[in-house]
């Protein structure tokens, strides 16, 4: 459905893309994500052709629409700000785009509803927007104005409105950051409800991971302008392909600990990790590993005369309802904060200043080099390794 080949934008001397390529198939959700200034917008831009490039081509339904503007691409936008015409009623906001695409004959003033092109427009409306209205939810709340709407009501009027012409690409940028926080949930189970519905192509844009992790198929992960990694939510979560990715994805972050080796004994900051000593896949990490990234879930409580035990102290809590998120302080690495799940169900509970024993569950570890890459350990090795943990 989209192709982006070798794109690449410069604004003057700033370079905002390098070399991006990218598939996106018919009717996939897709996010592009990333951190504030990493490219989202502008490629999003592109995509639409509100935005020139320096460099590449981008085909939409297998054609070269490159140097075509945006009102030949077939696509529709919702931005962060809503923008509705605020004397115009719900039902005519959403008919505006069937206007504005609608024959010169149709706007003529007074008779323009009497050709036969105002005749088509009329009925085309009728058919369509009850049509999407109640695809949204805002079937009872045609005939009301902007003013008289919910925040969340008007993103829905927005969405209605980008989605009432069919786009054979519908993009949006941010379109839930104006929203608190419940509706804000509530509005990613509409928005993957109606791609559900339409069978559209979804590109979205965020730099909140987990409105990427809940709503898209696929994931697009940018920095400073170029692809980090894309795949399924999962694949980014358990299977990141640099530090990088581990990091951005996943709340809590990632806890990322400086990786040491000394003769005989694999420590992590000080702390003698036996468990690793005796393997060979010791060895391969100590020619590369320089870094072991742990989420809250691979650290494990333990007794604290376990062989892997790192002695902690509790600095933070956060109750999360089902589980607990506890943050804790270890002598062994001294100004780093582990985050740590807690299941309720363990039965464990915590309070501030408390010391405990963890130990990390070397499974579920993931270790990355001096630049940031994943260095992974080969499946014999690993398997060895895995036994020992
Ligand atoms: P955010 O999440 O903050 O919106 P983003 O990932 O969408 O960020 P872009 O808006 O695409 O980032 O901007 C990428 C970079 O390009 C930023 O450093 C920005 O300052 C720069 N940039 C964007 N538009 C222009 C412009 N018209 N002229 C010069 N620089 C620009």
């Amino acid at each position: 459905m989209l192709q982006l080949k070798s794109i690449g934008k410069s604004f003057g001397a700033t370079v905002v893309l390098k070399d991006i390529s990218l598939n996106v198939g018919r009717g996939e959700f897709i996010s592009l994500l990333g951190p504030s200034g990493c490219g989202k917008t502008t490629l999003l831009r592109i995509v639409a052709g509100l935005e020139s490039l320096s460099m590449g081509r981008v085909f939409i339904g297998g054609r070269d629409v490159t140097d075509r503007d945006a009102s030949q691409r077939d696509i529709a936008m919702v931005f962060q700000s809503y923008a509705l015409y605020p004397h115009k009623s719900v039902g005519e906001n959403i008919a505006f785009p069937i206007r504005m695409h609608a024959p010169w004959q149709a706007a003529i003033p007074l008779f323009g509803s009497l050709t036969p092109a105002g005749k088509a427009l009329k009925k085309e409306i009728e058919i369509r927007v009850p049509k999407v209205a109640h695809a949204l939810g805002l079937g009872e709340l045609v005939h009301r104005r902007p003013a008289q709407l919910s925040g969340g009501q008007k993103q829905r009027v927005a969405l209605a409105r980008a989605l009432v012409r069919d786009p054979l690409l519908f993009l949006m940028d941010e379109p839930l950051s104006n929203l608190d926080a419940a509706l804000r949930a509530e509005m990613r189970s509409e928005i993957m409800e109606l791609h559900r519905k339409t069978g559209c192509t979804f590109i979205y844009v965020t730099h909140d991971q987990t409105e990427a992790m809940t709503m898209s198929q696929r994931i697009v992960l940018l920095d400073k302008g170029s692809i980090r990694q894309a795949g399924t939510p999962l694949e980014l979560y358990d299977n990141p392909n640099n530090l990088f990715t581990a990091s951005f994805i996943g709340s809590p972050k990632l806890n990322v600990l400086p990786y040491q080796h000394s003769p005989g004994v694999v420590r992590l900051n000080g702390c003698l990790m036996r468990s690793l000593e005796a393997h060979e896949t010791a060895a391969h990490l100590k020619e590369k590993a320089a870094s072991v990234g742990l989420r809250a879930e691979a650290m494990k409580l333990c007794a604290p005369a376990h062989a892997d035990a790192i002695h902690c102290r509790v600095r933070l809590i956060e109750q999360m309802g089902n589980e607990t998120v506890v943050f804790v302080e270890t002598d062994a690495m001294p100004g780093s904060r582990l985050a740590v799940r807690v299941a309720r169900s363990e039965g464990n509970v915590l309070s501030e200043g408390e010391v405990l024993a963890l130990r990390p569950e070397w499974s579920r570890a993931l270790f990355f080099d001096v630049g940031g890459d994943r260095v992974r350990l080969r499946n014999v090795r690993r398997q060895a390794f895995l036994e020992a943990a």
